[in-house]
């Protein structure tokens, strides 16, 4: 979804709708409920935004597709792209203000909705949080019980080896 800037008029503009976001590279779009109070100065915009989003995400332990509910709430001002430079650095961030940007008299609500959404997200998402993960030597997935390997990540000459591995684990995510 796109709003042509000078179209916004000057009293303002309270937009809500359930866009489709492509959140994490997943195939299938989120839909994401947005309420957005849109205000315009000249060429600069400020939006106030709430979003609810059901994101995709895959489980940083088990790697299973997880549905993360998202609530969250953004203000942020955008500036024509290119035309920064004529602007004071005081004046830019007025405060705590995020600054963005758009082109082309153009602002893709449906990208900067997928932005904030992203900045929210958690680093690690977790399908529920008591997942057990995958076992560190056979792979299998601990939330559907328990493996093989048990006697072995007790034995204490294998202990060392499964706290590397764990570090290794923690490294790549
Ligand atoms: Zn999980
Ligand atoms: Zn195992």
């Amino acid at each position: 979804m796109k709003i042509h800037v000078p179209d916004i008029p000057e009293e303002g503009l309270l937009h809500e709708a359930d866009l489709p976001v492509i959140i994490n590279d997943h195939a299938v779009p989120d839909i994401a409920h947005v309420i957005l109070n849109i205000t315009r100065f000249g060429r600069r915009v400020l939006i106030e935004g709430a979003v609810k989003i059901m994101v995709t995400a895959k489980c940083s332990r088990c790697l299973k597709d997880a549905s993360l509910p998202m609530d969250l709430t953004f203000r942020e001002e955008y500036l024509p792209a290119g035309e920064t430079g004529k602007v004071k650095e005081q004046e830019l961030t007025n405060g705590e203000l995020d600054i963005g940007f758009y082109k082309n008299d153009e602002l893709n609500v449906t990208e900067l909705v997928r932005e904030q959404v992203l900045l929210a997200a958690p680093m690690k998402p977790l399908c529920k949080d008591e997942c057990r993960g995958l076992c560190a030597f056979c792979g299998k997935d601990l939330n559907e019980g328990p493996c093989g390997c048990r006697k072995e990540e007790t034995d204490p000459r294998l202990a060392p080896l499964a706290k590397f591995r764990e570090l290794l684990k923690d490294r790549k995510e």
